[in-house]
């Protein structure tokens, strides 16, 4: 059996010579430094953390940055750690922190403090978006003289959604600038290859064609040429709900897929499908607000007969099988002919 050197005590595993109780006496398990800082973007309110900004919660976050801070004695086992902060004012926290911990088997609990100060900065982002920084340019025109205005709000409707999105994810997408201009729409953008990304998505969902170009606009540090590159995608006439002329037949425009375009004839109401590689062949023989409405009054679905919205006179149309006696459909006219719009 051996002997404390302080106490006296007997103790058959001494620690540095002391039994647990001296050894455990007076001792700082955990320890804080005084002040912590903590920076924070005065724009976007997030917080930089372990290298990078999050958009986290306040006050997790400065109880987590003070918890990142604490010391612990070596021989200590964390069981768990609780934390309150208290706001001294908006930039200036006081966090407590208790710590149970288990020292060579004893279980001890330790009380440490510190206050967090949080320094108002303004994130790379932010100050790009501030500083109107873009790296590409990508316009939106029409085949046309002019783009039509609902198309340009519909682009720009998607694009804020499809970078609002994205931007969650990456800090580094963002629009700087958006500029309707006579004849069409330009968007500023943060990077070369989110630039990319959207000229595709229009010009796919649009059926557009899409043209790059490169400007050196300057040198990196490393010596490696910096590029501007104008994305300028230019909008076909037609649009989904059209009716079109399409090798001399006359067909609904369904749908604009990246790989074509989904036509039903008005012949027979049967789909077609144009590869991409054909779309510039369609025209635009009517718009969806171009069509006329009929009644359907009698028959038997597809032959069935309809008043004229013309003439108000009754008339045979050949119709799809799904259209109920009494209800309105669109029609037009080609040479004179009224015709049922699938
Ligand atoms: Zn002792
Ligand atoms: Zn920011």
């Amino acid at each position: 059996m051996r002997f404390c050197v302080r106490c006296g005590a007997d103790v058959e595993n001494p620690i540095d010579g002391l039994c647990i109780e001296c050894y455990l006496d007076g001792r700082e398990f955990t320890s804080l430094p005084e002040y912590i800082d903590l920076e924070a973007c005065a724009v976007c309110k997030e917080f930089y953390v372990g290298g990078k900004w999050v958009p986290d919660e306040k006050r997790r976050t400065i109880e987590d940055s003070a918890v990142d801070n604490m010391y612990i004695l070596e021989d200590c086992r964390v069981l768990s750690i609780a934390t309150r902060s208290k706001m001294q004012d908006p930039k200036t926290y006081k966090v407590n922190i208790t710590t149970d911990l288990s020292v060579r088997g004893t279980p001890v609990t330790s009380e440490s403090e510190t206050v967090v100060r949080i320094k108002n900065t303004v994130c790379k982002r932010c100050s790009r978006v501030q500083g109107s920084y873009y790296e590409s340019i990508l316009q939106i025109r029409s085949e046309e003289r002019t783009l039509d205005g609902d198309v340009v709000n519909d682009v720009i409707k998607k694009i804020t959604r499809y970078v609002d999105f994205q931007s969650k994810n990456n800090r580094q997408y963002f629009i700087s600038k958006t500029e309707k201009i006579h004849g069409g729409v330009d968007f500023y953008i943060s990077s070369l290859a989110l630039g990319k990304i959207l000229a595709k998505m229009i010009s796919d969902k649009y059926c557009g064609d899409s043209k790059e170009s490169f400007k050196l606009v300057g040198r990196k540090p490393d010596g490696q040429n910096m590029y501007r590159v104008t994305y300028l995608v230019r909008l076909p006439r037609f649009k989904e709900g059209d009716v079109v002329i399409f090798k001399n037949g006359y067909y609904r425009l369904k749908r604009i897929l990246p790989a074509g375009g989904r036509l039903v004839s008005l012949k027979d109401f049967r789909d077609k499908h144009v590869q991409r590689a054909d779309m510039p062949l369609l025209k635009v023989y009517r718009t969806e607000d171009e069509f006329m409405e009929a009644t359907v009054i009698s028959g038997n679905p597809p032959e069935v007969q309809v008043l004229n919205p013309l003439t108000y006179e009754t008339m045979d149309m050949k119709v799809s099988k799904d259209v109920e006696i009494g209800s309105q459909i669109k029609v037009i006219d080609i040479d004179g002919i009224l015709h049922y719009v699938p």
